[in-house]
């Protein structure tokens, strides 16, 4: 649906010109084309940026975790979903990067883990 600027009417997408007042429609399609455009280029750099954080230590999820917030705030019904999906799978890449910097180090680190993997390995702990 196409809503006329000066009369405010709705019209078909495909109309050339507003059935009410006549005034030429075609620059406002243009316009819903370009913003249709911006918002497959949002949404491609925001599933890209996922994959470019997993090899980056996470630090590219956090610009794909805006790229999927401003697709999310975005009026379109498919970008709310798209940007959620974007946003919740940076989050995923960033935390698994935090979890293996930081808690992986310590896990091993721990004695107990230590004595298992001698243990296992039957060597002297
Ligand atoms: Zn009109």
């Amino acid at each position: 649906m196409v809503y006329c600027p000066v009369c405010g009417s709705e019209n078909p997408e495909e109309a050339e010109e507003c059935r009410k007042c006549g005034k030429n429609l075609e620059h406002i399609i243009h316009n819903i084309k370009s913003e249709e455009r911006e918002f497959n280029l949002l949404t491609v750099s925001g599933y890209v940026f996922i994959i470019l954080g997993l090899f980056s230590l996470g630090t590219l999820s956090i610009v794909g975790l805006i790229l999927g917030y401003k697709t999310f705030k975005q009026n379109d019904p498919r970008a709310k979903t798209h940007g959620f999906i974007i946003m919740i799978l940076n989050l995923v890449v960033i935390l698994f990067w935090i979890w293996i910097l930081f808690f992986i180090p310590n896990w091993w680190q721990s004695s107990h883990l230590n004595e298992s993997i001698a243990k296992f390995f039957r060597l002297p702990s």
